[in-house]
């Protein structure tokens, strides 16, 4: 009978707080995206382990990312969409 080492509940740290270098910034896309699916959605706190505090400035930081136009934002124009396909 293997002996399964249980897995560990690792303790979810922020990890803006744990490294001070990290910078919190719009553009650095490469950080965001860790932050944020393939669709260009947040991922909820509870699953990355961010605190409250850097959530929110994370939050602030993709949503001026998104107006940049530097990550990925899905939004359909209708009307642009209608001009285009008539
Ligand atoms: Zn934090």
């Amino acid at each position: 009978m293997a002996f399964r080492r249980k897995f560990r509940p690792r303790k979810k740290v922020c990890r803006f707080c744990q490294d001070n270098e990290l910078n919190l910034d719009y553009k650095n896309i490469e950080l965001l995206q860790d932050f944020v699916t393939a669709r260009g959605k947040i991922i909820a706190r509870r699953i990355t382990g961010t605190c409250a505090k850097h959530q929110r400035q994370l939050t602030r930081e993709i949503k001026r990312a998104r107006q940049m136009a530097l990550l990925y934002y899905t939004t359909t124009h209708s009307t642009e969409v209608k001009k285009k396909t008539i």
